[in-house]
């Protein structure tokens, strides 16, 4: 119980959630799989359809996708005498605080190397098709837009650099919380043994 406890809530972290939605390729449905397949602790695809009354297929596209992250595993089982496998589903998020960190890290990168480029150039734009070019791309181009011919303006994009400095800001945060900062072992059942030490009970 206390595993699961903790896990609910590391999915409540909304670095945890942004990540998820990422790897779901934003089907927010996927949370609800994932939640259930918690709750139940494993199920088959089927199962899992009937309790959300969601299609079959997208149950399994969303499991698939879970299972390509790591977040879950299965277990296939043949029936007797026809040639049917059964797949038993069960979560598989000891890794989950790692695997988000590590992605929020790519992010981060990835982030700041587009900050940088914001912060060292001067950028041009075609109101018209809303592209915007680094300055030595709009004089390649002659100062017209390679898409459309119309005259590309100046562009003032302090307003990207401040999106880009708050989405850093906000991963940075994130990250500093505990979640990211325990052993994986915490989170598998094997994991509670460790602790000899009576846990303080706190009233939720
Ligand atoms: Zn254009």
């Amino acid at each position: 119980m206390a595993a699961r406890k903790k896990l609910y809530q590391i999915l409540e972290n909304p670095l945890v959630q942004q990540v998820l939605l990422d790897i779901l390729e934003d089907n927010i449905e996927g949370l609800d799989v994932l939640s259930t397949l918690i709750d139940l602790g494993e199920a088959t695809d089927d199962e899992i359809s009937r309790r959300l009354n969601m299609k079959l297929n997208t149950v399994r596209k969303i499991l698939y996708k879970l299972y390509d992250a790591r977040l879950v595993d299965y277990n296939r089982e043949k029936e007797e005498d026809i040639n049917w496998y059964t797949y038993t589903w069960k979560p598989t998020l000891d890794k989950l605080p790692w695997i988000v960190k590590k992605r929020a890290q790519e992010m981060l990168k990835k982030l700041k190397e587009q900050l940088a480029i914001e912060e060292k150039n001067m950028f041009f734009y075609c109101p018209r098709c809303e592209i915007k070019y680094i300055f030595d791309e709009a004089m390649d181009f002659g100062f017209r837009c390679p898409h459309c011919g119309g005259t590309l303006k100046e562009y003032d994009n302090s307003k990207d650099i401040e999106l880009l400095k708050n989405q850093i800001r906000f991963i940075e945060e994130e990250l500093k919380s505990s979640i990211f900062h325990m052993p994986s072992s915490s989170l598998t059942s094997k994991g509670r043994k460790r602790s000899r030490r009576r846990v303080k009970r706190t009233k939720s």
